[in-house]
């Protein structure tokens, strides 16, 4: 049983990034308002996520890390609808297996909550505790019992790049949410939430938006497109500050990258890029977020339709701004 899960571990949990990607989703799915990460040495030393989210019943907390027992996953046909970001009930069995897991959650306002420990897929503790509502989840020494995958890591400062990554995107696509980051000790991220995407855009790019992000708002009867993007002061000279966000989730998608590309240089220089968030809403019969559940891909039904909606939707916003 433990070899199993260390073999499953390795699709779900590839380096310190994946642990934070997949317990802040978790997080996201409780509903918690505000999402605090602290990570030590890159995550592969300490990761802890702490939310205000709906918290675990104190009966289910243990088998929240068997697999699959508590798979939200129904039928193929909720594959295509789906919009809740967890689905396939084996990052906790996953992570439990190749780590030092302490659980600390409360379901309820008694101050009362549980407590697991499992080291290596090792039940070491069950019981009830003191603990504020929402969920407390710390993760140390990753990978401490699979010294193969231990050697993949890179330098702390690559795996701290990754879990970056990680929490600009859900801060980006989550702004009603606050997040932190902190490394050891020092704050890498602190969005407001609330739903100021500007004061996230802000906090992750370290750049006063007030005047140079133009708002992005265009809609016809499938598609909604909302965001901002910089005018030519922000461009920059990659394609790091692009960021897609298709019905509340970060995505990534090479015809929306070239539609707004083609957009932005028919007035602005060609060898530079934009930083620019385009939020787009749509009916899920529309986008199968499931292509690759761990990447960030999609596929869109009537993709020559929407590009062409959005290279068209940010020329005239750009025209309107840069003439
Ligand atoms: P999945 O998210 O695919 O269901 P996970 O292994 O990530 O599987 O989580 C297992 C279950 O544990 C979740 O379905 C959820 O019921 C519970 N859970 C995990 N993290 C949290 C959290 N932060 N807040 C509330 N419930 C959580
Ligand atoms: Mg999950």
């Amino acid at each position: 049983e433990h070899i199993a899960n260390q073999i499953a571990a390795g699709e779900v949990v590839e380096r310190p990034s994946s642990v934070v990607k997949e317990l802040v989703e978790n997080a996201i799915d409780a509903g918690a308002t505000k999402i605090e990460v602290l990570i030590e040495e890159g995550g592969l030393e300490l990761i802890r996520v702490v939310d205000n989210g709906s918290g675990i019943d104190p009966e289910d907390c243990e088998a929240a890390f068997y697999r699959h027992a508590t798979s939200k996953l129904l039928s193929g046909r909720d594959l295509f609808q789906i919009r809740s970001l967890g689905f396939r009930g084996e990052a906790l069995p996953s992570i439990a297996a190749v780590s030092k897991v302490r659980l600390l959650s409360s379901n309820n306002d008694t101050g009362l909550g549980q407590a697991v420990v499992i080291e290596g897929g090792t039940l070491k503790e069950n019981e009830q505790t003191a603990a504020p509502k929402g969920t407390d989840i710390t993760i140390k020494e990753l990978f401490y019992n699979t010294p193969a995958r231990l050697k993949y890591m890179k330098t702390i400062q690559t795996e701290l790049g990754h879990v970056s990554d990680v929490m600009y995107r859900q801060a980006l696509a989550h702004p009603e949410i606050a997040f932190i980051l902190r490394h050891n000790g020092n704050t890498l991220l602190q969005s407001q939430g609330g739903g100021d995407m500007l004061q996230v855009i802000a906090s992750i790019y370290g750049i006063n938006t007030s005047k140079k992000m133009v708002s992005i708002s265009s809609e016809n009867l499938d598609y909604i497109i909302s965001g901002y993007i910089g005018l030519p002061e922000l461009t920059r000279s990659n394609r790091g500050g692009m960021s897609t966000i298709v019905n509340g989730r970060y995505i990534r998608n090479q015809g929306l990258h070239q539609a707004i590309l083609r957009a932005y240089h028919t007035l602005l220089p060609i060898n530079r890029y934009p930083l620019v968030v385009l939020m787009l809403d749509m009916h899920p019969s529309l986008v199968d977020v499931n292509v690759h559940p761990a990447k960030l891909e999609v596929r869109f039904s009537k993709e020559a339709e929407l590009n062409a909606f959005v290279e068209d939707s940010i020329r005239r916003l750009l025209s309107e701004q840069v003439l």
